[in-house]
């Protein structure tokens, strides 16, 4: 392992970071914290990550993505007194630019309580089979669910439009891999709404969901990069991205535009920052870009 102030992480016997989980995370953060950080992963299954809300809406998180994924973290560390947490939180809508594309933003948080250190990265627009689908009982399926990666990836199946005070509720039903319990659950669902259709959804947790265990793990590996860089100024773990600064100047006029100018880096601990230019070069942009030159 690199030295460096990251190095010396968990001065326990045997240095375990508690992931908040019951989804199969480990299987996408095992590897980088154990080759990045010489920390093993240790499973908090005690922690219900329901309990911060679900996909599919029965609970509402209580607060945005990357809150409600410290306090995941948080919570894990709280119920066992370790001192080493860690959680990931996904957050998949529509894309605010593109129409019909779907944007997935996946964090994730470590939290070091000895050196009262929270360290988040974040992977935005990560390929996502995010999606949903209204039919009927006996239709065909078939397009939709090629589209999505079933039967790899998971389906959920409710009741598109569920009667307010229903006599006998229809469970959602989540997880489902199996092509005949699928059209079960659609004929049950479809029975049960009443317009007589099935709502189909992505089932996005993690461990129906390889396409978001992927990213997971893609993004597990940047935090641990993360972990492992240290604050110029104090020496810290956790120096990284912090935020990005728009305008950069147009090449005709000089006018600043909407793109990236720099990004900003910042400390985990204190408040040192540093500009960081654009990782492509670019000093210039595009007079595309620039309303007055192309209005
Ligand atoms: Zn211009
Ligand atoms: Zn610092």
């Amino acid at each position: 392992m690199a030295g460096g102030p990251a190095s010396d992480i968990g001065p326990d016997p045997r240095p375990f970071v508690l992931l908040a989980s019951r989804h199969g995370k480990e299987r996408a953060t095992a590897r980088p914290f154990r080759q990045g950080l010489g920390l093993e992963l240790v499973v908090a299954d005690q922690i219900d990550t329901d309990d911060f809300g679900t996909f599919t809406g029965e609970r509402p998180r209580p607060a945005d993505a990357a809150t409600t994924c410290r306090l995941k973290a948080e919570a894990a560390l709280d119920a066992t007194g370790a001192s080493l947490g860690l959680a990931s939180e996904g957050s998949f809508g529509p894309h605010p630019a593109i129409p019909f594309l779907p944007l997935a933003i996946e964090w994730m948080t470590f939290v070091d309580r000895r050196r009262d250190l929270v360290i988040s990265e974040r992977l935005e627009g990560a390929p996502t089979n995010f999606s949903h689908s209204v039919i009927a009982a006996g239709a065909d399926p078939g397009s939709w669910l090629e589209r999505i990666g079933f039967p790899a990836h998971g389906v959920i199946v409710r009741p598109h439009r569920s009667d307010p005070h229903p006599s006998d509720p229809f469970p959602i039903i989540r997880g489902l891999q199996c092509p005949q319990a699928l059209e079960q659950a659609i004929r049950g669902a479809a029975a049960h709404s009443v317009d007589g259709l099935a709502l189909l959804e992505t089932d996005m947790r993690a461990h129906r969901n390889p396409t978001r265990m992927a990213s997971i793990r893609r993004l597990a590996f940047r935090l641990v990069r993360r972990i492992r860089t240290p604050c110029p100024s104090c020496g810290s773990p956790g120096w990284g991205l912090v935020g990005r600064e728009p305008g950069l100047p147009c090449d005709w006029c000089g006018l600043p535009t909407a793109l990236l100018r720099a990004e900003i880096h910042g400390c985990a601990h204190c408040d040192h920052r540093a500009e960081v230019p654009r990782r492509d070069g670019l000093l210039r942009a595009d007079p595309q870009h620039c309303a007055p030159c192309n209005p």
